[in-house]
């Protein structure tokens, strides 16, 4: 089919003035780093397909768990220091509560990766931990109901983060340094040329010197599939407290539970919506734009059971839910960095279902990749590199 003659011109450039950098996605991510770069004095743009706490991402659903004795890797412990100390910082600066310690209880068999792997953060850095065993942890909070043969590992430096009001506090944030955020944009494409980097959207064409990629679980697309990152559907559910105090957050601790070899399952107190209540992983791989949006009966089921087996009193009926993306690499770790094959592009794709906690720290670390800045914290082990070099 030939192409319409509208088709074939090429849409016009908007506006005169070319752009130090343009970010593609106002998620956590890129509400970070747009402030991180215009507070340095770039001229900045952030375009954002959707609007600020959109429900079609993965920035949105009201919390977000922070923790420091990682399991995961205790190589991301330096950063988490780091993150810790930008969002009080941002909590000064913008005078609003971001981060509300409670606490955190990671709980499973002694011998399996979540219990061995906080004791190996914890050891590793010095981090200061507990380790208790059911009988004991069931003592000391009131809302779980444990197997004899768990242990339970207390870490008090974990905490609660206000999601919604972290995105509306960098982008306000953003906004006061100079940075223009476009709503309802969708970035097409980008095409590098010698000079600059040309981004359509539907509006027309933008020239940019920098190019910073936040899309999420729509980075995979902008990339032209160079970097191994799939989308993963997951169904956070909140059930009501009823009031009870042992679900408050003064009395229960954020907790992620290993309930059954690769059964993951996380919960969050009542902090104003419910105790949020999820399992994490094990959801469908799919495309972000054909993710299915509703919850059923079959999303709910094991999380009901999960929560009446192990929240002690707590209402296995959920009050709310939502659907949002995982964005997976191989190996579950973030992809930061510059493109492989162009300097002029930073990826920032903190992803795998735990990045939201690194957003402060990650768009400083971003924002010096941009403008060439020393690090001070090492993020080789996530550099886009290590997936080999594949033209974009
Ligand atoms: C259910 C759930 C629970 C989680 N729990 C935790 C937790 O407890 N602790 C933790 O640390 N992390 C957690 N995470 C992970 C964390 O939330 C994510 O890592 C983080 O929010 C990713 O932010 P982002 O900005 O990269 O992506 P997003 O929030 O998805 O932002 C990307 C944005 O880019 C926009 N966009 C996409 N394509 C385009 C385009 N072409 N043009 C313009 N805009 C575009 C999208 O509309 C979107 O708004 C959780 C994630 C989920 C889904």
């Amino acid at each position: 089919m030939a192409l319409s003659e509208e088709v074939r011109q090429p849409a016009p450039f908007v506006g005169r003035s070319r752009w130090d950098a343009i970010v593609v996605g106002c998620g956590i991510m890129g509400a970070s780093v747009s402030y991180n770069l215009a507070k340095r004095g770039l001229k900045v743009l952030d375009i954002e397909r959707f609007g600020v706490n959109n429900e079609n991402g993965s920035s949105h659903g009201k919390t977000r768990i922070i923790r420091l004795a990682y399991y995961e890797d205790p190589r991301y412990v330096p950063l988490l220091r780091k993150a810790y100390d930008i969002w009080r910082e941002v909590e000064l600066k913008t005078m609003k509560k971001l981060l509300l310690m409670t606490g955190g209880l990671m709980v499973g068999p002694q011998d399996g990766p979540l219990v061995k792997g906080v004791l190996r953060s914890a050891g590793t850095h010095g981090l200061s931990c507990e380790l208790l065993s059911a009988k004991e942890a069931e003592g000391r909070f009131e809302a779980f109901s444990l197997p004899e043969e768990f242990h339970a590992v207390y870490e008090k430096n974990a905490g609660v983060l206000f999601a919604e009001d972290c995105v509306r506090a960098y982008v306000g944030l953003g906004s006061e340094a100079g940075c223009e955020f476009r709503f309802s944009e969708e970035v097409r494409s980008w095409r590098r040329g010698a000079e600059s980097i040309e981004v359509e959207t539907p509006l027309g064409r933008h020239l940019t010197s920098r190019l910073i990629l936040c899309a999420g679980a729509w980075n995979r697309d902008l990339l032209g599939g160079s970097i191994p990152l799939n989308c993963e559907r997951q169904v956070p559910l909140w059930f009501p407290s009823g009031g009870m105090e042992r679900f408050t957050a003064s009395r229960m601790p954020i907790f992620i539970m290993e309930d059954a070899p690769g059964s993951y399952y996380y919960g969050v107190p009542e902090v104003g919506h419910g105790v949020k209540v999820a399992r994490t992983h094990g959801g469908e791989i799919s495309d972000p734009d054909r993710i299915r949006r509703e919850v059923t009966e079959e999303d709910v089921a094991p999380v009901s059971d999960f929560v009446s087996r192990r929240l002690r009193g707590l209402s296995s009926q959920p009050m709310a839910s939502t659907t949002c993306l995982y964005t997976n690499t191989p190996d579950f770790n973030f992809v930061i960095g510059e493109h492989p094959d162009d300097s002029r592009v930073t990826i920032l794709s903190a992803c795998s279902g735990h990045g939201f906690k690194f957003a402060s720290v990650l768009g400083e670390i971003a924002a010096r990749t941009v403008t060439g800045d020393k690090q001070d914290c090492d993020i080789s082990f996530l550099s886009p590199r290590r997936f080999g070099s594949k033209s974009a």
